[in-house]
C-alpha cells in the first residue's frame, strides 16, 4: 500500500503506443505527479503532454465504481455477485440459443498483454468460439496482413533506435509530432542533425515544415505514389540489384506493373508535382541508411493493405530492410497495446503468437496447453459483428475498453447493432458511448491501477505495474474475465498476470523466452524473444525473411481509387486523426487537466474553400456526408489542402463518426476513416 510519504512506481504509459517508461510518483494514496523516466529505453526522460499530465480521469466524479445492470431500460446499479451472474445466464442462453458463435468478444488495445491473453482464452475456451477481435482491425490491420506478406512477421523491422540512426527518413501518413510525440521530437532531432526528410501527407503536419520535400497526395492515392516512387527508383537504377537476386522475389512482376506508373501519370493520379516525385525519390533512392516510419494515413483506406505492401516495396527495392543498409519499414501504433492485443491472439483468426486457427497443429499445441478443443474456424471480425447482430445472429457482445459507438465508422448503424443485440456488456471506466448502450456495464481498473504487460509500437515488452489501488468496487479486466468463467463453471487457471504470461510463452514460441520476471530485471525486450538466455530481436530478417521462402515479397497490385472520391454534391474530402493534447475518443484525456489545453474539436478547413463555401473561422458549420451529419467549430488554416476537410475524433459529442464510411480494405475490413466525401455549410 501507499502511506504518507511519496512513493515512486515504475510503469508504461497507457496513451500511444511509443511506449514511454513512467515514474508514477503518489502521496496519500492518490497520483501527485506523472514523470518520465529517464532511463526509460524509448523515451530518454521525455513524455508528452498526455503522459504527463491526463491522469486526473482518475478521480473524475463521473468515474464508474460499481457495475451496472440495466433494470426496466434504466442502468441501475448492482453487485458483482449479480452483474455477473446475469451476465453469465446471458451469455448461456445466447450458446444455447444460436450456438458458441452467436457470442463475440471485442478486446481492448487499451488493456495489458495478459487481459487480452485471458479474454480470448475466455472466448475460446470457455464459449467455444473464435468470435474475438480488437481495435487493431480499425488501425493498423492492413499494417500485420502487408508487413507478413511482404517480410513474414506482423510488427515493424526495425528498433526506433535503429530508425534514429538513418540519414533518411521517408516519414508517411503520420503526424508524430502531435500523435506519438516523444518519437515526433526524436525525429525531428535527428532532422535537426543532418538526416534527410521525405513526408508524404496531405496536410501540412508539423514534421513537414522541416521536410526536404512535403508530398501533398490526395488521401486514397497512395498505392499510385509509392508505385510512382518505385517505378524512380528502378528508372534511375536506384534500387539495390545484388538484394534483389539474392533476398527478394517478385521484381518481374513489379517492374511490368510499374511501367504503368511514369511520374507525370502519378502526378495526375495523385496531384503531386513530378519534380517534388523525383526529388524525394532521389533522396530516399541514394540515402545510405533509410528508414520508413509510418501512420494511419497508409492503412485506413479501402486498400490499405495495398498501400503497405506497396510502401514496402520501396525498402526491398533498396534493400534497406533485413540488412545494415537501412532501417526498413516502422508502423507508428495509436493504442498502448494495439500491438500487444495482437500479439496475444485476441484476433479472430490467429492464436497466441500468430498460429493461424485454420492449422491443425497450430490448434493442437493451444489444445495441449488448454486442454479444450480449439474452433478451426476463423471468427468474426468486428464490422462483421455489428452486422450480424443487426441480422439477429449475435446474440451477445462483450465490449471490453473500447468505446465503439463513438470511435468506429458509420456509428449510427453500429448503436442499432447494439440495441439489436439481445446482451451487450461493457467493461469501462465511465458511462461511454458504447456503455449507455449496454445491458450490463462492468466497472474497471485503469492502466495505474493494474499489472502486466503492453508491447510498443517496436515491439517492447515493458511491465505496467499498479502506483495506485483501483477505485471504489471497480475490478481489473483480468480478475473479472476469471471472475465470469468461474460464474460459468470454467477455471481459466491463470491465477496472476504472470501466470497469464507464462503460459502464453509456452503456447507461442516467439513468445517463449518472456516473463514478469526478466521484464523486471532488464525493463524492455523485444519480441521475437523464443529463448530466457538470449536478447529479443529488435532487427529482423538479418539472416533470412520469415516468409516460407524466407525471400521478401514485392507486391505487383495496382492503384485501385478509394470507396469515395468527392463531386459535385459532396465535394471536400475529409480527413480525421488525433491531436496533441487528446487521445481517441478523449474519454481519459477530456477528463483531465488536459481539457484546458484543448477544449473544443474543430473541423480544420483552406481559407479557398472557406471562402467558396462561405465559411467564418469561429462559427459552428454543418458536415454532412451520404451517411451522416456533424455540427462543428470551423477553423481556417492552410495546415489542410484545398478540398480537403480535417477533424479529429476526440470529442464524441461532435459525432465525427456519424460521418465516416462503412467502406473497409478489402484484405482486412480496416475501415477507410482517411477518405469520405462531405459538404459543409453554415449551421
Ligand atoms: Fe509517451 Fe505516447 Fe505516453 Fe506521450 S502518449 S507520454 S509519447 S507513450
Amino acid at each position: 500500500g501507499v502511506g504518507p510519504a511519496a512513493a515512486r512506481t515504475r510503469t508504461t504509459c497507457g496513451y500511444c503506443g511509443v511506449g514511454c517508461a513512467l515514474d508514477v510518483v503518489t502521496q496519500n494514496g492518490e497520483v501527485a505527479a506523472v514523470l518520465p523516466a529517464r532511463d526509460g529505453p524509448v523515451n530518454h526522460g521525455h513524455a508528452c503532454v498526455k503522459g504527463r499530465f491526463s491522469h486526473g480521469f482518475r478521480t473524475s466524479p463521473e468515474r464508474l465504481t460499481r457495475p451496472l445492470l440495466r433494470r426496466g431500460g434504466t442502468l441501475e446499479p448492482a453487485g458483482w455477485d449479480e452483474a455477473l451472474a446475469h451476465v453469465a445466464r446471458g451469455l448461456r442462453a445466447a450458446v444455447d440459443a444460436g450456438g458458441p458463435d452467436a457470442v463475440a468478444a471485442i478486446s481492448s488495445a487499451r488493456a495489458t498483454n495478459e487481459d487480452n491473453y485471458l479474454v480470448q482464452k475466455f472466448m475460446r475456451v470457455v464459449i467455444g468460439t473464435n468470435n474475438v477481435d480488437n481495435c487493431s482491425r480499425l488501425c493498423h490491420s492492413p499494417s500485420a496482413a502487408g508487413l507478413t506478406a511482404s517480410f513474414g512477421l506482423s510488427g515493424g523491422t526495425d528498433s526506433f533506435d535503429d530508425v534514429e540512426r538513418a540519414d533518411c527518413l521517408l516519414v508517411v501518413g503520420a503526424n508524430p509530432v502531435e500523435a506519438h510525440p516523444v518519437v515526433g521530437a526524436r525525429l525531428l532531432n535527428r532532422v535537426l542533425h543532418g538526416a534527410k526528410l521525405v513526408v508524404a501527407d496531405p496536410r501540412a503536419v508539423g514534421l513537414a515544415l522541416h521536410a526536404d520535400v512535403h508530398l501533398r497526395p490526395r488521401p486514397g492515392t497512395n498505392v499510385a505514389l509509392f508505385h510512382g516512387l518505385a517505378h524512380i527508383l528502378l528508372a534511375e537504377r536506384l534500387a539495390d540489384e545484388e538484394f534483389l537476386r539474392a533476398r527478394a522475389t517478385g521484381l518481374p512482376e513489379l517492374t511490368q506493373l510499374l511501367a504503368d506508373y511514369p511520374p507525370d501519370r502519378v502526378a495526375d493520379i495523385t496531384g503531386v508535382p513530378a519534380p517534388d516525385l523525383v526529388a524525394a525519390a532521389r533522396l530516399y533512392g541514394r540515402a545510405e541508411r533509410p528508414a520508413i516510419v509510418y501512420g494511419l494515413g497508409v492503412t485506413e483506406h479501402l486498400h490499405g493493405t495495398d498501400g503497405v505492401r506497396s510502401l514496402a516495396n520501396l525498402a526491398i527495392l533498396r534493400g534497406a530492410v533485413g540488412t545494415d543498409r537501412g532501417y526498413g519499414v516502422n508502423p507508428l501504433r495509436g493504442q498502448n497495446n494495439v500491438q500487444g492485443a495482437s500479439d496475444m491472439g485476441a484476433l479472430p483468426d490467429l492464436l497466441p503468437g500468430y498460429g493461424k486457427v485454420t492449422d491443425p497443429a497450430v490448434r493442437s499445441r493451444a489444445e495441449r496447453v488448454w486442454g479444450v478443443t480449439v474452433p478451426a474456424r476463423p471468427g468474426l471480425r468486428i464490422p462483421d459483428m455489428f452486422a450480424a447482430a443487426r441480422a439477429g445472429d449475435l446474440r451477445a457482445l462483450w465490449v471490453i475498453g473500447e468505446d465503439v459507438c463513438a470511435t468506429d465508422p458509420d456509428a449510427s448503424h453500429v448503436a442499432q447493432a447494439l440495441d439489436a443485440c439481445p446482451l451487450v456488456v461493457c467493461n469501462e471506466l465511465f458511462l461511454s458511448e458504447t456503455a449507455r448502450h449496454a445491458d450490463v456495464v462492468l466497472p474497471v481498473a485503469s492502466w495505474l491501477e493494474k499489472d502486466g504487460t503492453f508491447v510498443n509500437f517496436d515491439r517492447r515488452f515493458q511491465r505496467v505495474r499498479p502506483a495506485v489501488p483501483p477505485p471504489g468496487e471497480t475490478r481489473t479486466d483480468f480478475d473479472i474475465v476469471r471472475a465470469l468463467a468461474k460464474a460459468m463453471g470454467v477455471d481459466l487457471g491463470c491465477a496472476t498476470p504472470a501466470d497469464a504470461l507464462a503460459e502464453c510463452a509456452r503456447l507461442a514460441p516467439v513468445f517463449a523466452g518472456l516473463s514478469h520476471d526478466r521484464l523486471d530485471h532488464e525493463g524492455a525486450v523485444p519480441w521475437p524473444c523464443p529463448d530466457p538466455d538470449r536478447p529479443g530481436e529488435a532487427k529482423l530478417y538479418l539472416e533470412r525473411f520469415a516468409t516460407p521462402d524466407g525471400l521478401a515479397h514485392l507486391a505487383a497490385t495496382p492503384y485501385l481509387p478509394p470507396g469515395e472520391e468527392p463531386d459535385d454534391s459532396y465535394p471536400l474530402v475529409l480527413v480525421t486523426g488525433r491531436r496533441w493534447a487528446h487521445y481517441n475518443s478523449g474519454s481519459m484525456t477530456r477528463r483531465g487537466g488536459n481539457l484546458a489545453l484543448d477544449p473544443v474539436d474543430f473541423l480544420d478547413l483552406h481559407p479557398d474553400d472557406a471562402a467558396r463555401y462561405e465559411v467564418r473561422g469561429g462559427e459552428q458549420v454543418t458536415v454532412e456526408s451520404r451517411h451522416g451529419r456533424a455540427r462543428l467549430i470551423a477553423r481556417v488554416s492552410e495546415q489542410t489542402a484545398p478540398g480537403q476537410v480535417f477533424c479529429s475524433f476526440h470529442f464524441p459529442a461532435s459525432g465525427i463518426n456519424r460521418l465516416t464510411s462503412d467502406h473497409a480494405d478489402t484484405v482486412t475490413s480496416c475501415p477507410e476513416y482517411k477518405v469520405t466525401a462531405v459538404r459543409v455549410a453554415p449551421p
